[in-house]
């Protein structure tokens, strides 16, 4: 019997959700992730629209052996949530958001987008800190660390997971807390698509006004370590309140410019006060630092972000930020491929981020100063290749400046040694004795895999 009917037969009475096969009319719609760079065919595409549909799911690829693509906002750099020949379990008909304004909790299904989460949230005057595309997975963001605006004051997404329902390899369901099977909860802070489906998932929030300040201002290159010195006094100086970021770029000339990005989620007058030296720096080519909604801030980049874009990065952490970084970053700005997009920042880390203890999270790298990314974006896959090299070439240069740990989150290689470098020995031994307690036979394997 071929595929499609033991489809058809397994799911017909066991599964409330949508199957989709290769020869069904959106086949091609739901394939497609948001990396316009990624393109695979699954045997079959299913939306289930709960955990017991989940659970159907997961006992059916392992009977199948098929491998399993887990996908909740399709946002996998390298595309961990399709694959060639297997299952894809797409989590896009399990949104929802439950907000306790009380408690100060959220209760979130595992399809769920930061923008809906946000837009409940707000509507109580309450915050989860999460990432700053709205459009992106609630889930894939929280599952490896999630950093955002927010992070300094709040702290990373998974320091307000509380709890989470998680569909085990073996096809059950069980509960992570604090109250049961913590260890599972630590996994899941950090190295999270490791050890099943996150069907729900529970944040802790916290107040926030619905105005906040935020913008950046932009100038040219040539006063670039004046800014950076601005910027790295204002990180140490500045309250917890105060994000920055720190950027390079070109403007629609092609010419170099730097910039400083800024949210500050305390009152306008301590973000006046705060902010006061960076407006002092001279008018800027462009850009300002204004008064505005918080939500209005969550979706200002959804569209240059928009799905089918091809996209690539690279990632690092840094201690600190020497001039003789920001040099060599802004001599690699001239060798930027025509016909695409690309910049490097540098957001601010450290305070709520390294308050939690190194070892109370799977995540790695919270005694990092600063997170560094090269990041590129183009149409035209002629360009592949030199698109990659550039943000590889500049990541590589400034290595001998970073400190162990990844991001996981955007590390685009995938396989060999690549887990190990993200979470360093130490931690990946002990993410290796939960993946044998938890998936021994490596059924979550589509991730930054963690070998059991
Ligand atoms: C445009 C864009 C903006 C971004 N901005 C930020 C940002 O501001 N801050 C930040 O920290 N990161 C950011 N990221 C990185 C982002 O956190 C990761 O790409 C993340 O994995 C995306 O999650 P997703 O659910 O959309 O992706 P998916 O591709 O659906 O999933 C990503 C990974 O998580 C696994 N997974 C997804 N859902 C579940 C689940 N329910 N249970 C178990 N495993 C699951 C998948 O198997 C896969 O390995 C951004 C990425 C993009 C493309």
């Amino acid at each position: 019997m071929a595929v499609e009917q033991r489809t058809q037969r397994a799911f017909t009475e066991a599964f409330a959700g949508e199957v989709i096969l290769s020869r069904d009319a959106g086949y091609d719609a739901a394939r497609a992730v948001w990396n316009g760079m990624i393109d695979r065919r699954p045997a079959l595409i299913v939306r289930p629209t709960g955990a017991a549909d989940v659970m159907t799911a997961v006992r059916f690829a392992r009977t199948e052996e098929l491998p399993i693509a887990v996908r909740s906002g399709g946002h996998s750099i390298p595309g961990f949530s399709t694959c060639d020949d297997g299952i894809v379990i797409d989590l896009s008909r399990l949104r929802g958001v439950r907000v306790d304004p009380e408690r100060r909790v959220a209760q979130v299904s595992g399809g769920s987008l930061l923008g809906d989460l946000d837009h409940e949230a707000q509507a109580f005057g309450l915050v989860c800190p999460v990432g700053v595309i709205s459009h992106t997975g609630a889930a894939g963001l929280t599952l490896g660390g999630g950093m955002g605006r927010l992070q300094r004051k709040f702290g990373l997404t998974i320091d307000n997971l509380l709890a989470a329902d998680v569909v085990t390899a073996d096809g059950r369901l069980v509960r992570a807390g604090d109250d049961a099977n913590p260890d599972l909860l630590w996994g899941l802070r950090g190295a999270g698509a490791n050890f099943g489906i996150a069907t729900s998932l529970e944040y802790r929030l916290h107040p926030l006004d619905r105005v906040i300040t935020h913008g950046a201002v932009l100038h040219p290159v040539d006063r670039v370590n004046e800014l950076a010195a601005l910027y790295r006094d204002a990180v140490e100086n500045g309250p917890d309140e105060l994000w920055l970021s720190f950027g390079l770029g070109v403007d629609e000339a092609r010419e170099p410019v730097a910039y400083v990005g800024a949210l500050h989620s305390g009152s306008l007058v301590d973000a006046d006060r705060d902010l006061a030296e960076l407006r002092a720096f001279g008018p800027p080519a462009a850009g300002s630092f204004d008064a505005k909604p918080y939500l209005s801030t969550q979706t200002m980049n959804d569209e240059a972000m928009r799905w089918g874009h091809r996209f690539y990065m690279k990632s690092a952490f840094l201690p600190n930020l020497p001039d003789e970084v920001v040099d060599r970053l802004v001599a690699h700005l001239s060798n930027l491929p025509d016909g695409a997009e690309g910049e490097f920042s540098v957001w601010s880390m450290g305070r709520a981020v390294a308050a939690v203890p190194e070892d109370a999270t799977a995540y790695t790298g919270r005694e990092a100063a600063f997170w560094l990314a090269a990041e590129i974006l183009w149409n035209d896959e002629a360009l592949d290749d030199r698109c990659r090299e550039w943000a590889r070439a500049a990541l590589a240069d400034v290595q001998p400046f970073a400190i162990t740990g990844r991001y996981v989150n955007d590390v685009t290689e995938a396989g060999g040694d690549v887990a190990r470098t993200v979470y360093g020995d130490v931690k990946y031994e002990r993410l290796r004795d939960l993946k044998r307690a938890w998936d021994p036979d490596n059924v979550f394997r589509l991730n930054q895999n963690i070998e059991p």
